[in-house]
């Protein structure tokens, strides 16, 4: 992987991100359908008003307030967001670590508010795989690379050492099959990791920071990796992260702010005539389906807006504006 070096070469293939407007404008047969038919339906991932209060002695704090979130089958997408704003929640969720409060969650057909102990263990281990920031939380101490690939299948009931071994040629470290994990390097233990998650072939990949304690190399090495899974492999990859270039490199980067889904950037690459890699990147308010937007702090903040504003209709577009008060002639 590493003779990819950190050049942008391929964007993930083109997986459509799903959108709001494209499900609202989808036909309906009738009002009858119409009603029927629920948000995000056809997506792999959906977040519907998703909420997650912990509570802690007599206080109670809201990680998520009504999250919306759609992913394709096939995306690869960063959540961006600082510190506390809700992304492990989020990604604790989706992984089947966690129950939401309130709101609806599915993933590749569970509905995660709806699941048993039986079905969320059989979850875990066959259609998700996560990968977590700490590389100790990754791995078992005791055992060699190939065999940490190989516990998930155990637990699944049945092991593999073959495809443990193409698991490990997948991520590039065949020569370190019977290492223990502290003869590792921890770009090796990440590495190592992302092959223990999709042990058994899992539909989603989740990876909380999991370049968190790398150097800015070994990072984006891992970042190449995961796109590399995304790619070849077909599974839909979810990752957060704090480092803003990594965010660059994907279709899709998702940023939260107070447990919400805030803005989303999508990024499409083209060659020039000169036959230079060109990104461009576009940044989207969300709306969501009650109407409601968060603007860009900067601009809030450029135009002093406040309390209320000015909102008027044009053609094809909306204009806002501060609300300043013009006495009017006595
Ligand atoms: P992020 O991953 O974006 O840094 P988190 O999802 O970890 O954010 O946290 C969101 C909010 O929820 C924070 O205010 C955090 O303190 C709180 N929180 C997270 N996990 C717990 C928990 N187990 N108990 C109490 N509060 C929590
Ligand atoms: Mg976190």
């Amino acid at each position: 992987m590493s003779e990819r070096g950190s050049e942008i070469v391929d964007l993930p293939r083109d997986v459509p991100a799903p959108s709001a407007a494209s499900w609202a404008e989808r036909p309906a047969a009738g009002p009858e359908a119409r009603a029927r038919r629920r948000f995000g339906e056809g997506a792999q991932i959906v977040c519907d008003n998703l909420v997650k209060i912990y509570k802690v002695a007599d206080l109670e704090v809201v990680a998520l307030q009504g999250l919306d979130l759609l992913v394709n089958a096939g995306e690869m997408i960063a959540i961006v967001g600082a510190s506390g704003s809700g992304k492990s929640t989020l990604l604790n969720i989706l992984g089947g670590l966690d129950a939401p409060s309130a709101g609806r969650a599915v993933v590749a057909g569970h509905d995660l508010t709806q699941m048993g102990r039986r079905e969320r263990t059989r979850y875990r281990r066959q259609t998700i795989g996560f990968v977590w920031q700490q590389t100790a939380k990754n791995l078992l101490p005791y055992l060699s690379a190939v065999e940490n690939v190989e516990m998930p299948m155990i637990l699944n009931g049945s092991t593999d050492r073959e495809r443990a071994l193409e698991l490990l040629r997948t991520v590039g470290l065949e020569s370190r099959a019977d290492h223990r994990p502290d003869r590792l390097s921890g770009g090796e233990q990440q590495r190592v990791a992302i092959a223990v998650a999709l042990a058994n072939q899992p539909e989603v990949l989740l990876a909380d920071e999991p370049t968190g304690e790398l150097d800015t190399a070994t990072s984006a090495e891992i970042f190449d990796l995961m796109r590399h899974v995304n790619a070849s492999l077909g599974t839909t990859v979810i990752v957060v992260t704090h480092d803003p270039l990594v965010s660059e490199q994907v279709q899709r980067t998702v940023a939260i702010r107070d447990g919400r889904t805030s803005s989303e950037t999508l990024r499409r690459g083209r060659v020039s005539e000169e036959g230079e890699h060109e990104i461009f990147a576009e940044e989207f308010a969300v709306l969501d389906r009650a109407g409601r937007l968060q603007l860009p702090r900067a601009h809030v903040e450029a135009l002093g807006l406040e309390g209320r504003v000015r909102v008027h209709l044009e053609d094809d577009h909306i204009e806002i504006w501060p609300d300043v008060h013009v006495e009017a002639d006595r």
